[in-house]
């Protein structure tokens, strides 16, 4: 009887210790593939499973919520969302406001442009408009290296929520061209009748960005890449999104 009793209030206990497992809020921006994007009404890709398989070696839930690039900081900072996962660059003026994990990936930014048109990179100056997205490391580099530097005029860059459109916009002929990250230039370039025609070399590295000052999550967070990447769970991942 009391062997009965231990074994009902162990499971108790684990049953409540599971319910309980803590939640978190997790924006992204689901216009970045292979990184993030919707399929079949999902959200999928790369950083999406990468936060769930972390999720589930340290033990907690997540819950996706989409927004446009730039709200995820201030939405951070606002505690409306607890994690940042969206091919995220970590940047010094980023690191002022939020916190980020170790690094788990390496961009430079491509300039793509129609397939079909003569464009090449000279298509950065003079007379042509650019479309980025907005709050972007793509747009920080179009600001600083072509419009402050005076190569463009400020009016030739269009900005957009989502790159979606901005890639529409290319498509189009409402923009010449398109700078954004080179893994994600890759893919449009294999999915769109687009093509890269420079690279400008940024080195960025993406992180996972929590609150500032909420280092037992990020400790978490980087104990489960850390365990996700010794697992070889990871190098399952980059093959699945980035395997040929
Ligand atoms: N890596 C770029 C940045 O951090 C773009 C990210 C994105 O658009 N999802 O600004």
């Amino acid at each position: 009887m009391k062997k009965i009793f231990l074994l009902f209030v162990i499971i108790s206990v684990l049953a409540l210790s599971l319910g309980m497992a803590a939640t978190y809020i997790v924006g992204t921006s689901a216009d970045f593939p292979p990184f993030e994007y919707v399929q079949n009404g999902k959200y999928v890709g790369f950083d999406m499973e990468l936060i769930n398989a972390i999720a589930n070696v340290e033990g907690f839930k997540v819950q996706i919520r989409d927004m446009s690039f730039d709200s995820l900081i201030p939405a951070l900072k606002a505690g409306v969302i607890d994690i940042a996962i969206a091919g995220m660059t970590i940047t010094n003026e980023r690191q002022k406001i939020v916190d980020f994990s170790d690094p788990y990936w390496y961009a430079n930014q491509d300039v793509i442009v129609k397939k079909d048109s003569n464009f090449n990179v000279t298509v950065l100056c003079g007379n042509h408009t650019i479309g980025v997205q907005t709050g972007t490391t793509g747009d920080l580099w179009v600001s600083d290296n072509l419009v402050k530097a005076g190569y463009l005029n400020k009016n030739n860059v269009k900005r957009y929520q989502s790159f979606i459109y901005s890639l529409q916009a290319l498509l189009n002929g409402s923009v010449d061209a398109n700078v954004l990250d080179s893994p994600v230039a890759e893919r449009f370039a294999e999915m769109k009748p687009v093509k890269i025609v420079a690279t400008l070399v940024t080195g960025e590295s993406y992180g996972i960005a929590v609150r500032k000052g909420n280092s037992e999550l990020l400790a978490k967070i980087n104990d489960g890449l850390k365990k996700v990447k010794s697992s070889g769970e990871m190098t399952k991942l980059i093959d699945k999104y980035f395997g040929k």
